[in-house]
């Protein structure tokens, strides 16, 4: 990788080594399966999660809502892009959960799933979730989003 992962505006190769980063300081004791995730904002920033579990096993994480928790607490609000890596050896799409929580945000969201040979999944979150839940007037659509 040529340029600096942490730079504006990643190429998917960066994101994946940062989502392969990320993946590294999962959390993952009780199910062994490490999940790295990165989220590029539409103002070119890059987001990082890995899954942390817990032994009271809802109120485990998933790397995906990790790096969407983290970008909304850095001030992003608009999503372009989402890859998820793990161990297995084909790609791995985010669960119905972080659907419907990156769904809040950005549902023409790109989702990229990578798996251990580099073999790739693409879809649009739409697509993975068609029928999203959103409020009609959401505190995100209003004229003054930013807060
Ligand atoms: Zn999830």
């Amino acid at each position: 990788m040529a340029r600096n992962p942490t730079a504006a505006n990643p190429s998917d190769a960066e994101l994946i080594a940062l989502a392969r980063q990320a993946q590294q300081r999962a959390y993952a004791p009780y199910s062994n399966f490490r999940v790295g995730a990165a989220l590029l904002a539409k103002d070119g920033r890059a987001f990082v999660g890995c899954n942390v579990e817990n032994a009271a096993l809802g109120a485990t994480n998933c790397a995906e809502r990790t790096a969407l928790y983290a970008a909304v607490c850095g001030g992003a609000r608009e999503f372009a892009k989402l890859v998820v890596v793990t161990d297995d050896p084909d790609p791995v799409m985010p669960c119905g959960v972080c659907r419907q929580v990156l769904f809040e945000f950005s549902p023409q969201l790109e989702v990229i799933g990578v798996g251990m040979t580099g073999e790739t999944k693409r879809a649009t979150l739409r697509a993975l979730l068609p029928e999203g839940f959103r409020l009609k007037k959401s505190p995100k659509n209003e004229p003054t989003g930013k807060r």
